[in-house]
């Protein structure tokens, strides 16, 4: 065994079986659905085994509903970091207006605070949805960090397969033909960094999800239990390859999870259009531990915060310059 593990991070964003309907347009999802009653106490039961304290990114629209409470104070009350993952979960984000964005991150905080107790410092983006202007709103709610790049090559190929799936009119297929990125957001860094906005230096950190160096595959637990669907070998040594590749580029890996890593056919029917959907939970649970393991041999797993803190304390003690990047508002495709 190593006697010091490099630090990683992992997150979990806590999508409800409304937020899947809505997105794929399915009718029901008005009376917002929700499944953290069955998914919240296995999650915890799971984590907890494993010794692991992670970030739930959390959706203000279930901490408004009364029957989601118990769930979510639950999270907070085991030690898991609380983020914000918007109020309405609309992957369009992107698009909003900067007074439509300061609503629904003021609506969400409001409710997650009133019931987890915590301030959140973190935000990731429903879909990888990210603008100048949410970073902006994000940094005046004083914000420490966000975490809603995914750098892949694959988010054109995401989209297609959505539009595939959905029941989306053409109107609203242009609307959201920004989803899941454009082909250059392959290019962006693996690492962390500081973002510049407008030209100055801000203090927000971008913690990315993390994408196999190199190939830029997305490599979280739902990609690998997609592959085991194929070859659970495969999907094995997808993962330490992934691993492998990030020691080799001394990237600190940022590995995220979804409720559905851990809800099978055995629970709910009407996501059965989701890749991976035909295992049971047991299965998946299975897999999802196997994977775990192999993350938690090799490193020291932590929430994001802790990620964030140490790559701001090893820029100071290296007295380098911390790295910007500039973005340029993308709300005009
Ligand atoms: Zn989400």
């Amino acid at each position: 065994m190593m006697k010091h593990k490099p630090l990683a991070s992992l997150s979990l964003d806590l999508d409800n079986k409304w937020s899947y309907m809505k997105t794929h347009a399915d009718p029901g999802w008005e009376s917002f659905p929700s499944y953290l009653d069955i998914f919240v106490p296995r999650v915890l039961d799971f984590l907890e085994k494993y010794g692991l304290k992670i970030t739930f990114f959390i959706v203000g629209q279930d901490a408004i509903l009364e029957k989601n409470h118990a769930a979510i104070q639950s999270i907070a009350d085991a030690g898991h970091e609380i983020g914000t993952h918007s109020f309405n979960h609309e992957p369009w984000l992107h698009l909003y207006s900067e007074q439509e964005f300061e609503d629904d991150l003021t609506r969400a905080e409001e409710h997650i605070v009133r019931v987890t107790g915590k301030n959140p410092i973190g935000f990731r983006g429903p879909g990888y949805s990210l603008s100048s202007t949410v970073l902006r709103v994000l940094l005046r709610h004083g914000y420490q960090y966000d975490a809603s790049t995914l750098p892949t090559f694959l988010g054109p190929l995401a989209r297609a397969y959505y539009y595939m799936t959905t029941k989306l009119s053409p109107e609203e297929k242009e609307s959201r033909k920004l989803l899941y990125g454009k082909l250059r957001d392959g290019f962006q860094p693996l690492r962390p960094y500081r973002w510049q906005i407008n030209g100055e230096e801000e203090k927000i950190v971008e913690v990315p999800v993390t994408t196999m160096p190199i190939f830029r595959l997305p490599f979280h637990v739902s990609y690998i239990l997609y592959i085991s669907r194929f070859s659970p070998i495969l999907a094995r040594l997808y993962f330490r390859l992934a691993l492998g590749l990030c020691r080799l580029t001394r990237t600190t890996p940022s590995l995220l999870l979804h409720p559905l890593d851990f809800l099978g056919c055995d629970d709910i029917d009407e996501l059965a259009f989701f890749p991976a959907m035909d295992l049971t939970s047991e299965q998946k649970i299975k897999l999802v531990g196997e994977v775990l393991d192999i993350y938690g041999e090799q490193y020291k797993v932590e929430p994001l915060r802790e990620h964030v803190r140490a790559f701001l304390q090893e820029k100071t003690i290296s007295a380098s310059k911390p790295k910007f990047r500039t973005i340029e508002n993308e709300q005009t495709p």
